[in-house]
């Protein structure tokens, strides 16, 4: 059986990649940060199942920055595959904490590159970059070859880290890839994200159970795909002869508004009846024009993102009714 390791295996792209990679029949093991909140919600069903839990799924616990155990955790599960998904991959909250943002974003990258340089055995490598690395880009789409502009103390951070790969890649000889990720949303997206906030309100507006929406800047646009599709792309990146680079991205922006109205119809309402401005969501820089031209993944992945608007906000809102519809069907059993 083939064995993975994956940081980052509870957020929303660890939680589906260990999905995809149990029905391949890996042995996947993830690493987690300790803290006091177990935030395992994601994996969920996998805990449930007796032949995976602990059989073909197993959880280690480290932070990125902790060199020392992360060496200990790679030694110990002798992984074919890693894909490095962790970090803190909120844009808006990076420019409050800059630092933070640096140090798991980039320098938790360029420490794992070290730790794998070392190894007699080193396992194919996979980074998660963004399009945030092109920030304000002079072409539009963006490809693999579109110069780094980032704006955003996210984006400089993976940017460093994107470049950092490429050098292990070419300097060391490491089988060590990024996968340049558009935004890929879906009903485990963090609830912080704008696409995810907008689904929850749509929903508890539908059901009553909140009066309005508060958000940032309405015009900002993206190119926002489907989670679970996206981690098939990186799955596929790492069975390729060689490594490489690939954007990932639907290759249509949208606006902000246009994901509102999306969402607010799959529930009969108006957007503009509920959603309000607040300047504590505006952002101090903003990435601008980033949609992905993902001809290179079409050509040698065979992969191409599938669902789109509306359908993507069609899908969340639902999710969000149904857990929402369930949550207070618990609550009146109590
Ligand atoms: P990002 O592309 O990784 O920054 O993804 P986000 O989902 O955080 O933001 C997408 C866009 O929505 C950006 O242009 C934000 O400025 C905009 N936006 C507007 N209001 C909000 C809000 O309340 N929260 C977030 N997260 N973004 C917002």
């Amino acid at each position: 059986m083939p064995t993975a390791l994956i940081t980052g295996i509870t957020g929303q792209d660890g939680s589906y990649l260990t999905e995809l990679l149990i029905e391949k029949g890996y042995v996947v093991h993830g690493i987690v940060r300790r803290s006091s909140i177990t935030a395992r919600g994601r994996l969920d069903q996998l805990f449930h199942r007796d032949d995976v839990y602990n059989k073909r799924l197993f959880l280690h616990y480290a932070d990125l920055g902790d060199t020392t155990t992360i060496r200990r955790i790679v030694l110990k599960c002798v992984p074919d595959e890693l894909y490095h998904l962790a970090g803190q991959s909120h844009v808006g909250a990076s420019f409050d904490i800059p630092e933070t943002t640096c140090d798991f974003t980039a320098m938790g990258t360029l420490k794992l590159l070290e730790i794998l340089r070392d190894l007699d055995n080193i396992p194919k490598f996979l980074h998660i970059s963004s399009s945030e690395i092109f920030g304000r880009p002079d072409e539009s789409p963006q490809n693999e070859l579109t110069p780094m502009r980032p704006v955003t103390p996210y984006g400089i951070a993976k940017a460093f880290a994107t470049q950092m790969v490429t050098l292990y890649r070419e300097s060391f000889g490491l089988f060590a890839c990024n996968a340049i990720c558009y935004n890929h949303e879906s009903p485990r997206r963090g609830e912080s994200f704008v696409t995810r906030k907008i689904s929850r309100a749509a929903a508890a507006i539908s059901l009553g159970l909140q009066d309005s929406l508060s958000l940032g800047a309405l015009d900002g646009r993206r190119d926002w795909g489907y989670a679970p599709e996206y981690v098939d792309a990186m799955w596929r990146m790492l069975q390729q002869p060689e490594a490489d680079d690939f954007v990932i991205a639907t290759g249509t922006a949208h606006s902000v508004k246009d994901f509102l109205a999306a969402a607010f119809d799959a529930v009969g309402l108006q957007w503009q009846d509920y959603v309000k401005q607040d300047p504590r969501y505006m952002r101090p820089s903003e990435g601008t024009h980033l949609v992905g031209d993902a001809g290179k993944a079409a050509a040698k992945l065979h992969w191409a993102a599938e669902t789109q608007l509306p359908k993507l906000a069609e899908l969340m809102v639902q999710a969000d009714v149904a857990m929402m519809k369930a949550a207070s069907k618990a609550s009146d059993s109590l």
